[in-house]
Order: C-alpha cells, then structure tokens, then sequence
C-alpha cells in the first residue's frame, strides 16, 4: 500500500450572534479547523485534523509533508512521523537512531500540521488492517469516564450551569476560572462555591485558568478553593513557565494539570523533570498526533501522572482522542466539550456513544470509524480571520 495523496481543506464554523459570548479569550466569531485527506493505492482514504491557522496548515502540507509522505506506506506509521519531523535529515536521523529535528517543525504550525497527517496516516493504517484505531493502538479499554467541560456563567449563575452538567450524567465537571464576568479571586471562589453546590459533594470538580494567572495569584486562589475539594487546577500559569507551575503546584494541595499548548514529548519531559504536573493534557491535534502521543503518555506515566486527553475541536480530533483515551493505560478521563461546537457533533454520519452516565464508548468501525457527512465540506467552508474578537 502507498499513500497517493495527502490534501489539507480549510474549515470554518462560524458562531450566530446569540452564541457569542466574551471570555478571558475574547469574543468567539468562528471555530477553525483543518481537515487531513490521506489517500492511498489501495482505495483506502484516512482523515485527521490539525489546530492551528487553516492557511499556513494547508501551505505546510501542500509544500512540505505531501511530497514527503507520496509513495510512503501507511503501515510504517513511525518511519512517516520522524520523516516529517526529521525533515532533510530524516535519513540520518533514522540511520544513527538520533532525533535531529527540523529547525522549524519541532514545534508551532509545522507541528499541528505534521499531527493532522499523522492522524490520517493512523486511521489508513487501521483501516488497512480491518480494526479500530485503538485496538491498531493496543486496546486497554473500550469506554470510559468522560467529563463535561464548560463552566462560564457569572456569579451564582455557576451552580445551575455545572448542575446542569451533573444532571445530564457527568460525574466530572470542569469550570472556567475566568467567567463571563471577568475574574476576581472572590468571584472565582463565588462561582466555585456556587458550582460545588450544583453538582453536590460526590461528583468531581475541575478548574481552568486557560494559562492567565501570575504565579502568586494562582497560589492564592488555590489556597482559597482548597476546600472544595478541586480534582484538579488547570493551566494556573503560562505554558511558558514550567517553572512556575512547579511552583504553584508545590505551595497547594491542589492536583496540577497541564499540557494543551504543549508539542511533543520533549515539552512534556521538561515538566516532568521540574514536576510542574499531575495530570498531563496533550492535544492529538497539537502535541504530535498518535504516534507522538503514545510516547508522551508513556513518558508521564514513569512520574505517575495520569493522562486526561485535550479534546476540544472538530469531531475529528474528538474521534482521534477517544481512540488515545481507549488506548493509553493512564488515562483516566476525555474531556466532553459544552460549547458551541458543530464541527463536533454535525461533521460525522455516525453520532459519537455518550451514555447517559457520562461515559464515552469507542465505536466498532475500522480506523477512526467515522465517516464524513456528503455535506459538511460545502457547510463548513472556510472563513479568512481570527477566532476571537477583543
Ligand atoms: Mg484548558
């Protein structure tokens, strides 16, 4: 089998007015994402998808990754990943058994491009040997817990918004530390105590600070919502200081998590070493697609920490992390987005299985086991401009 093609479609989802809501992000307008086509010799087509910026996605796969994976078989999945990563010297990279990585592809767009093909290349791969993608993988499980992840509202508003999570079955929630109604630490305590109340004492509580705090602040808001038991803070502070996250999480009781705007298992190793984390978080989409993946969740599991998937983005990388969360065995819960979303839950033919007790179960389908709507490239095409809005 050899791939044939690999074609990256710019895709957008543009957010009505009545959805649009201010954040610590901004406005959100639209949500992008990058859809992979791998075609192949053997009739067989994979898809992935890549974050980050559409167009430069699209100019590094047509330019650079397409020509390099043309005539390559899918089967040699890891062969095809250091190729891309190794770029002009993937030879002796691969010869001498040392990564020598790209100047430019180690991490950023490059990066997010090279896992989008990375994911097509896997659901081939699968495809081609008749199973699902994690059973491709190694099977550990074929469902598990996921958690509703949202968590906007201001003030008291916070307790019938997360409450609303637990009574659609989730037992894990998470909540934004910024609201709709900006941040304070006694407004985020509020909203806390207001969540808490919500869900009741049983069901698990998450944080996210999306990477906006000082150190002293995160470790005074954390001190302060000690007591409602917080199963885990989420990008206290910028991914840019490790250090400071291992601060953070030295001075609470807290759990630590982090990992989303991180690439490859060399950023991952850096927090490990400064143990700056207790749960890791990498993206498919981002961090490296499966292949880097699966290192990065053997890596955190040698320092004990548990693997909780980023999964926010088209259904496509949903479908790819659900396969990771079948797949690593320390992995322990996949994020379930409460957003607007389409691209999740309108781009497929098949519905993703989300039980009504919060769990989330892999499909029986070989590869990814999704298949794309005849409609959705001409729904979601795509719109030049930034996500958010200030
Ligand atoms: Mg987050």
């Amino acid at each position: 089998m050899k791939i044939t093609k690999v074609q990256a479609i710019q895709m957008s989802a543009p957010v009505p007015e009545r959805n649009r809501h201010r954040t610590d992000l901004g406005t959100k307008v639209k949500s992008d994402a990058t859809l992979i086509r791998v075609e192949t010799d053997a009739g067989l087509v994979g898809i992935g998808a890549a974050l980050g910026s559409p167009p430069i996605v699209q100019a590094v796969v047509d330019h650079e990754l397409a020509p390099e994976c043309q005539g390559e078989d899918p089967i040699f999945s890891e062969r095809i990943f250091e190729k891309m990563y190794n770029g002009s010297r993937a030879r002796p990279a691969l010869e001498r058994g040392v990564t020598q990585a790209d100047e430019s592809r180690r991490r950023g767009v490059i990066m997010e491009a090279i896992a989008g093909v990375d994911i097509a290349i896997w659901d081939v791969k699968a495809q081609a040997l008749g199973v699902p993608l994690y059973h491709a993988l190694g099977a550990t499980r074929s469902s598990i817990r996921g958690y509703a992840s949202g968590g906007w509202a201001p003030g008291e508003e916070a307790e019938a918004e997360l409450g609303g999570y637990a009574a659609k079955g989730f037992t894990a929630v998470k909540m934004r530390v910024v609201g709709r109604d900006g941040f304070s630490i006694e407004n985020c305590v509020r909203r806390v105590r207001a969540a808490r109340r919500g869900i009741g004492p049983k069901a698990e509580l998450m944080i996210d600070a999306h990477g906006s705090l000082e150190v002293a602040t995160a470790i005074r808001l954390a001190r302060e919502l000690e007591e409602y038991d917080i199963a885990w803070f989420e990008e206290p502070v910028t991914p840019d200081d490790h250090a400071g996250q291992a601060e953070v999480r030295r001075s609470t009781i807290i759990p630590i998590a982090s990992g989303e705007r991180e690439f490859t298992r060399f950023d991952f190793a850096d927090l490990l070493e400064r143990r700056a984390l207790d749960i890791a978080q990498p993206d498919v989409a981002r961090a490296g697609g499966m292949t880097e993946i699966r290192r990065i969740a053997a890596l955190t599991s040698t320092h004990g920490v548990r693997l909780a998937p980023h999964a926010w983005g088209s259904g496509v990388l949903f479908a790819a992390s659900l396969h990771v969360a079948m797949s690593a065995p320390n992995c322990h819960i996949l994020e379930v987005t409460q957003g607007y979303m389409p691209m999740m839950w309108e781009l497929f033919e098949e519905p993703f299985d989300i039980r009504p007790d919060g769990t989330v179960h892999a499909p029986d389908r070989p590869g990814l086991g999704f298949t794309l709507r005849k409609d959705a490239l001409d729904k979601f095409r795509y719109i030049d401009g930034p996500e958010f809005v200030f």
